[in-house]
């Protein structure tokens, strides 16, 4: 076969890879490449010499073969949401097809690749089954699990990788394999926060729990209560019981479809809340804050757990952004008072919103099958996003680098696989300790031998 290059022997080369998959192959310029190479997050071009939409698992087998014989990296895409790099030259694997979802009243779910929470909460909630989602329904299972996946119950139940039962991967030496604690114990260690330094995940197949209802939802408040709301919730959140799971967004929200009129246009302090106890008790952990101002809106009440993307109601649309995250030791009153004198009202931050996390509570504990998840001990994380495009992102990243440098104090020196995107292999390999690095760099290099998934991720050595 003939080299692929930019121009040479190109779509030759291609059109093998093509007679040997079910699903399509999209080069640049076709129609429908554009639609698939584009991420959830429009700021970020990316240029993949070619984006296979996978029909099977054996088209992820074709191109993983096909990327080893003809010298490309290979990348995997479903919703978008967390594209590490620019994936330039590169074969896209696009796993919206592989859309699969089993959900047994027994407790456990498989999903294909492309499968997102909202379908998964969907077929759960006449089960009165849950499973362990982040605040975006969005963002497919395989994406969010393979980076440990830590959502608005985290404190009461952990992450979400601490579930997985098995998965079906295509590994860097293009063998689909099933994978559990037993059969592949180091595969299956690896894949739970390593994303996809290891392979392409085609299924993913999960623990439920079962929880109905959660007492859950944010309570808002105005301008002028950002500070007091701000410093009640740092002193807060070191009494709650592992039931409770809360987030404090700073949130300056445009005016348009679907922003509630008190927020919009206005610099307003969120504080989000899960309890997965009884509704009495999770108002009483909550009162608190109810009374650290005076809500314009307050939404805590008892739903049902399928709605819990009403808590965060992150944006679904795509949209231009600035990420930025790390971690924090701590978020003490002093923390608090820094936070709001580097993005509160009146410092003309460009922040759409800053988010304080609190983990915590069964996060920090270890599961009882190890993984690669790590930075379990941080107490808080710090999460930024500015809506931007060129020319602006570079002004809006630069000041989320700067209110990360003013909580230096508290700054635990590390990330989360989940929110590393962007930040390349400097800033996947912050997401793990030297010693689970240097594991995965192991597992990369006998798993991946060609180094296919070298784009953003552990590099194999
Ligand atoms: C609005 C928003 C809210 C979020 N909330 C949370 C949250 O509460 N908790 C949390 O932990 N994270 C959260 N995230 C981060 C999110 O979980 C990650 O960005 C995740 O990678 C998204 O997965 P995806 O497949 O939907 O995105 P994609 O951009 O399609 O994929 C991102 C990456 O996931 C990996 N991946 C995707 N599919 C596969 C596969 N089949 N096999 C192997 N690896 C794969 C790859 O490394 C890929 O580059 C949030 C992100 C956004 C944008």
């Amino acid at each position: 076969m003939e080299p692929i290059g930019h121009q040479t022997g190109r779509l030759a080369a291609f059109d093998s890879l093509r007679s040997n998959v079910a699903g399509t192959l999209y080069e640049a310029g076709d129609p429908g490449y554009a639609e698939l190479a584009t991420p959830w997050n429009v700021a970020v071009r990316t240029s993949p010499a070619a984006v296979l939409e996978a029909a099977t698992a054996d088209d992820v087998v074709q191109a993983v073969r096909f990327a080893a014989a003809n010298g490309l990296a290979v990348a995997v895409q479903a919703t978008g949401h967390g594209i590490a790099s620019d994936l330039d030259g590169a074969l896209l694997v696009h796993t919206r097809q592989l859309a699969g979802c089993t959900v047994d009243p027994g407790g456990w779910a498989r999903t294909g690749a492309g499968v997102t929470w909202k379908t998964v909460l969907a077929a759960c909630a006449d089960h009165g089954l849950a499973g362990l989602c982040g605040s975006s329904p969005g963002v497919s299972v395989a994406g969010y699990t393979s980076g440990g996946g830590i959502g608005p119950v985290a404190r009461t139940f952990g992450a979400a990788s601490d579930r997985v039962r098995s998965f079906d991967v295509v590994t860097g030496d293009g063998r689909l394999r099933h994978v559990t604690a037993k059969s592949e114990p180091d595969l299956f260690w690896g894949l739970r926060g390593g994303k996809s330094s290891l392979g392409i995940i085609t299924t993913t197949e999960f623990s439920l729990l079962p929880l109905p209802y959660i007492y859950a939802g944010a309570l808002f408040f105005g301008t002028d209560s950002v500070a007091d709301v701000t410093a009640a919730w740092s002193q807060w959140c070191p009494t709650l019981p592992p039931e409770a799971t809360t987030s404090l967004g700073l949130m300056q929200l445009p005016p348009m479809p679907g922003v509630p009129e008190p927020l919009a246009g206005k610099f307003t302090v969120a504080v989000r809340y899960v309890y997965t106890g009884n509704a009495d008790d999770g108002a009483r952990w909550l009162a608190p804050m109810r009374a650290a101002g005076a809500p314009l809106i307050d939404a805590v009440q008892t739903m049902p757990y399928s709605m819990i993307g009403l808590v965060h109601s992150d944006p679904e649309d795509a949209m231009p952004a600035s990420e930025a995250s790390c971690l924090l030791t701590d978020f003490s009153a002093d923390a608090a008072e820094t936070l709001v004198g580097a993005v509160g009202p009146e410092t003309g931050s460009p922040q759409l919103l800053v988010e304080v996390r609190q983990f915590g509570g069964a996060l920090s504990a270890e599961p009882e099958i190890a993984s690669a998840l790590c930075h379990r001990d941080a107490a808080f994380g710090l999460y930024s996003v500015g809506v931007a495009a060129p020319p602006e992102l570079p002004a809006v990243a630069d000041h989320a680098a700067g209110v990360q440098s003013a909580m230096n104090a508290w700054q635990f020196g590390a990330s989360l696989p989940n929110f590393s995107a962007g930040g390349g292999a400097a800033g996947f390999a912050a997401s793990y300790t030297p010693d689970v690095l240097a594991r995965l760099s192991g597992l990369a290099a006998h798993y991946d031998p060609d180094s296919l998934f070298r784009l953003g991720q552990v590099p194999a050595r």
